[in-house]
């Protein structure tokens, strides 16, 4: 028989299936030898006491085999001379589509501004080492999207499963560990990502979908209120279903649609900075001891606060993680993080950002829809200058900043660039600042050891979900204006981080397959 159990086991014992084996015949009181084998369904860590656990859901076959429940997602179908639909970048919310395209007997046609994964490097490399930001293939922009060079994190507040499920399901069977659909917590690396994404490329093309890469859509064909193609670099592309998937960096996706009067709104969104403290402290709050020791990954947090004056939260922890620099254009800074698939560097970073919303953006007001994206780049472009010019980021130790003082050195960082001590109040809107302040003490207190000045704060983190918000309607996902576009994922404010994106990707597609009957 099968059945299935709720266990917390010794982290010690994580990785060795015959002690596992032992923990689970004795907890349903039957002999090992009876236990043919198991599966973990469910890993998560309980750190609340220092007694650390792990916390399990597994499928135990007592005298018979657990049975194999394969279903692929990612089926091999011909597409190619199939209706084309035409999907604007090739992030987690384009690829997924392209992939659900196929599934419904659709051919995606996908364009990309960036170079594909692999030579993507080499301008990431050149942002590292010269300063030098490509505007068409950064950590933002190119194969993959903005999460390739991530940690991977595979979290999501969506709570249809089935969905969250089927995402993991097809990064599995393009390479993915088999662990991220049991841990509670998943993450990739990005030592991992760019394979898989590879390997989805060329699942898209075997089945007869095409991908071109270093293609730019400089303006959206429209005839009678519907969508009839693109305009690239590269000449036209005809399709009369477009999945506008174009993340929260393509400013000027969004200024093309403001300049045709195709309707967009300004959308809150949030500002702070990336900070970075040792690993070693973070691990030794978290698991309220002195080293994390064999068995225990790099511990992480996430952290929430209502000042007086705004929300402030944790963004996109990366524990063993490096600061990233994510500027999409040069002449201005940004700042996220990425782990490998070990998160074995010996810093934790994380976004630390203040809920802005209209108020904020009113001394913008003259540019109407783009009032946020244009408060958020002058807030990128300030970091710049501050920095000196180039992509090293302005930074602080984090009670300096609390206390107005500038630091007088600052420990090393993760982020190659390099960093410059400032006066970060000088970079940061007021509001955010003195909501940043009372955050950091407000976190001291909650985790003690986080408010410290061997933390340094870099600035800015600005790209955590877009300014831009392009409306839809909410049963066919069309935009309400123009017929056959489809704004999908992060960048058209439906998605926040790549399962959702990835979700809604799905979605897109099959509202086009359910419309082409
Ligand atoms: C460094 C970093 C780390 C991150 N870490 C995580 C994480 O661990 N977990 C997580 O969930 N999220 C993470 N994120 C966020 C995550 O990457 C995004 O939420 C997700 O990628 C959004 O997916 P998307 O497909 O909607 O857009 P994007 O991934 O932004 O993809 C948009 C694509 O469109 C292309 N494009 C833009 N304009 C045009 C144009 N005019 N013509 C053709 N192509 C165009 C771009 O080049 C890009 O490839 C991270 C982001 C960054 C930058």
């Amino acid at each position: 028989m099968i059945q299935e159990i709720n266990i917390r086991v010794k982290p010690s014992i994580i990785e060795d299936s015959e002690e596992l084996k032992k923990t689970f015949a004795e907890e349903l009181n039957i002999s090992v030898q009876q236990i043919i084998e198991f599966k973990i369904l469910k890993r998560s860590i309980d750190a609340r006491s220092r007694n650390i656990v792990f916390q399990l859901k597994v499928q135990v076959g007592i005298q018979e085999k657990i049975p194999v429940t394969n279903q692929f997602f990612s089926k091999k179908k011909d597409v190619k001379n199939a209706k084309p639909t035409i999907i604007v970048g090739a992030g987690p919310a384009g690829i997924f589509a392209a992939i659900e395209l196929i599934q419904l007997g659709i051919k995606p046609v996908v364009i990309e501004r960036g170079e594909n994964v692999k030579d993507r490097r080499r301008d990431l490399a050149a942002i590292n080492k010269t300063h030098r930001v490509n505007p068409e293939s950064n950590y933002c922009f190119g194969e993959g999207g903005a999460g390739t060079y991530s940690d991977g994190k595979l979290y999501t507040r969506s709570n249809k499963r089935g969905n969250v499920k089927k995402v993991l399901s097809i990064l599995i069977e393009h390479g993915a560990s088999p662990d991220i659909a049991v841990d509670a917590h998943p993450h990739i690396g990005t030592n991992k990502l760019p394979n898989i994404i590879v390997s989805m490329r060329e699942f898209i093309i075997e089945c007869g979908g095409e991908v071109h890469f270093n293609t730019k859509v400089l303006d959206f064909l429209i005839k009678d209120d519907a969508i009839i193609g693109v305009d690239t670099n590269k000449g036209e592309f005809i399709a009369n279903n477009v999945i506008l998937a174009t993340g929260h960096s393509a400013r000027d996706i969004f200024r093309k649609l403001n300049e045709k009067k195709i309707l967009i709104e300004a959308k809150s969104f949030a500002l702070g900075v990336r900070i970075e403290h040792p690993q070693g402290l973070i691990d030794k709050i978290q698991y309220k001891c002195d080293s994390r020791g064999d068995y225990l990954p790099p511990a992480s947090y996430s952290m929430v606060t209502q000042t007086k004056y705004k929300p402030v939260y944790s963004f996109c922890m990366c524990p063993g993680g490096i600061i990233a620099p994510c500027a999409t254009a040069p002449g201005e800074i940004v700042t996220n993080g990425w782990s490998p698939s070990k998160r074995n560097n010996p810093y934790s970073n994380s976004g630390i950002v203040v809920a802005v919303d209209a108020n904020d953006f009113k001394p913008f007001e003259e540019h109407g829809n783009l009032a946020a994206l244009e408060y958020q780049s002058s807030v990128e472009q300030k970091a710049w200058e501050m920095g000196g010019k180039t992509q090293v980021a302005p930074a602080q130790r984090m009670i300096d900043f609390v206390n107005g003082k500038t630091s007088t050195s600052l420990p090393k960082t993760s982020y190659h660039p390099g960093i410059k001590s400032v006066e970060l109040r000088e970079v940061l809107p007021k509001a955010v600042s003195l909501a940043l302040q009372h955050a950091f003490k407000d976190f001291g207190r909650k985790m003690q050891g986080y408010y410290t000045n061997e933390a340094i704060l870099h600035a800015t983190e600005s790209r955590t979900s877009s300014p831009v918000k392009i409306p839809r309607n909410n049963e066919t996902l069309e935009h309400p204006q123009i017929k056959g576009l489809y704004p999908c994922g992060e960048g058209a404010g439906y998605a926040g981080g790549i399962m959702s994106a990835a979700i809604d990707g799905q979605r897109c597609a099959e509202m086009i397959a359910n419309k082409l009957g």
